[in-house]
């Protein structure tokens, strides 16, 4: 199930919005995740499918863009999850992004 994801920097106020997942039409081929493209130190949504092993992304599905998450939920998609807090803000370089589910598509 495809989902726009809204990141919001509880420090710096960076905001972004995501697409996460494929659609039912194309999820076997396109699944984007978002990621910090280390180029351009951007949060982007990148399909995850073709670009795993890009040196260039992480995605926020690693646990090196992870904080505690303390209590709080994932986002799962497939064998991926996302946490809901405390994830690395591309902006203030601070674990304090947080995302919640903004559209289901
Ligand atoms: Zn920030």
């Amino acid at each position: 199930m495809a989902q726009i994801l809204k990141g919001e920097c509880r420090i710096c106020n960076y905001n972004t919005s995501f697409k996460y997942g494929g659609s039912r039409f194309d999820y076997q081929t396109n699944n984007p995740v978002p990621a910090y493209n280390k180029t351009t130190e951007e949060l982007e949504s990148i399909n995850y499918k073709t670009e795993k092993d890009n040196p260039n992304y992480i995605f926020y599905t690693d646990n090196e863009l992870k904080g505690k998450n303390e209590g709080n939920n994932c986002f799962g998609n497939f064998d991926l999850s996302l946490n809901q807090k405390d994830n690395y803000c591309p902006n203030c370089k601070n674990f304090s992004l947080n995302f919640q589910i903004y559209i289901f598509c």
